[in-house]
């Protein structure tokens, strides 16, 4: 069966199992922030973490996650190890990719109105169409957590963590929203092999923004993309 990535929509029957994803190699951007923490979760859930700082290293792998910290210097540090070609090359493909908080940022085509301190529009992939708020939610002391509903698993509430975090604040009409904040503003989202998140579940005990993102690429083995 011939399926876009756009129109994946995923059954419990796709559910990862921790054996399926057993060895998958998958990347997490090292160039700063917190990418220890998202190999960590990956490795609990079975899946091989690769630490990425240079072109060559995204060679063979299932998916990437480009993890929180800080966006400027996340740009700056693809830029100068000659990241930001190879990586959007890597989306192109339609591999599996997901933003944390600044990786949010970095792979967002537009950085709009800017809060707190948000004042310069950092260097990015740019190839995810939202337009998200830097520091949206004010400065560090600001930080805060708040449980979402996920809208693939409602059963139980996320307990999210938003340290300095952005907020999207407007998307295209192939973005799906998946949580979002209480007074409505939009927080995790997917569009075709895309998957982006405000806040960083890698912080927390709960994996299942990491499973949805290993049942991304499970599904993802299955769709041609020719
Ligand atoms: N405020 C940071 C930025 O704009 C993101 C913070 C984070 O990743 N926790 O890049």
């Amino acid at each position: 069966m011939k399926v876009s990535p756009q129109n994946l929509i995923w059954q419990p029957s796709h559910a990862t199992s921790e054996s399926e994803v057993q060895g998958t190699k998958i990347g997490v951007l090292a160039l700063q922030g917190d990418f220890l923490e998202h190999a960590n979760m990956l490795r609990r859930l079975g899946a091989t973490p690769i630490e990425i700082r240079l072109p060559n290293d995204l060679v063979g792998l299932a998916g990437l996650i480009i993890p929180g910290g800080e966006s400027t210097t996340i740009g700056k540090l693809a830029l100068k190890f000659g990241l930001v070609e190879p990586l959007q090359q890597f989306v192109a493909s339609q591999k599996i990719v997901w933003g944390t908080c600044a990786g949010m940022i970095f792979l967002a085509k537009e950085v709009g109105a800017t809060g707190s301190g948000g004042h310069v529009v950092p260097l990015r992939l740019g190839m995810m169409d939202i337009v998200v708020n830097r520091n949206a939610f004010g400065r560090q002391i600001d930080s805060f957590e708040a449980d979402l509903q996920l809208t693939f698993d409602r059963d139980v509430p996320f307990r999210a963590i938003f340290i300095r975090a952005p907020s999207i604040e407007s998307c295209g009409p192939e973005v799906e929203i998946l949580a979002e904040l209480a007074n409505g503003t939009p927080v995790a989202a997917r569009q075709g092999n895309l998957l982006v998140s405000a806040f960083h579940p890698e912080l927390t005990n709960d994996v299942r923004l990491h499973r949805y993102f290993l049942r991304m690429i499970q599904a993802n083995k299955e769709v041609d993309h020719e």
